[in-house]
């Protein structure tokens, strides 16, 4: 029997429009995800959020003089404690059954490095409530959507993603993320055919 879970990536002010690191239409997929997740709370036997919480990340953030390279280095963003790092306020009523933070002291792309704050992983957070698939949603999807769906592949979920309720960085890195993405055996759906 299929027992599947809603996983929200970093759906978080510092990545939207006016944040840190903004990605363009972060906003509105923000209010998509809020609209959908509202809509079809009932196909899910667990919703996880997760989100960048960064203290000390080292060289995930550009020290200056240096300036970020968008690839490995990036401007400060996602710093713990700030308003911006908080779930973004259109989730205001998601009531998550689990959030797990990720980044503390290092990159961490992938929900599945992170932990909840009573320290268990996105893996077991998943078995634990008999998930069998996952449906991936959230910002950006070339790099955490990316990370966490392929992790999710690698642990034996069915893993889809909900291609109008995430966002690349660019086009072009998006071509590629969905390209790996199928490559993994994820599909990729919209969803309104979920
Ligand atoms: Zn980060």
């Amino acid at each position: 029997m299929t027992r599947r879970a809603l996983i929200v990536v970093d759906v978080q002010p510092t990545f939207c429009e006016g944040g840190e690191l903004a990605v363009t239409g972060g906003t509105a997929v923000a209010e998509a995800i809020a609209r959908y997740a509202a809509a079809h709370r009932d196909r899910y036997a667990l919703v996880v959020t997760t989100q960048d919480w960064h203290v000390d990340p080292g060289r995930h953030f550009a020290t200056p003089p240096d300036e970020p390279d968008f690839v490995d280095t990036w401007p400060p963003h996602g710093q713990a404690g700030t308003p911006n790092a908080e779930l973004h306020p259109a989730l205001a009523d998601l009531a998550p059954d689990a959030s797990v933070r990720k980044g503390q002291y290092s990159a961490g792309y992938s929900g599945f490095d992170g932990s909840t704050g009573d320290s268990r992983d996105l893996r077991s957070v998943l078995r634990d409530a008999g998930i069998t698939d996952v449906d991936v949603v959230g910002i950006a999807e070339s790099h955490c959507v990316l990370h966490t769906t392929l992790d999710a592949v690698r642990e034996g979920f069915g893993a889809r993603v909900l291609t109008d309720l995430t966002v690349p960085v660019s086009e072009e890195l998006g071509v590629q993320a969905r390209a790996r993405m199928a490559e993994a055996g994820a599909e990729l759906v919209p969803s309104d055919a979920a």
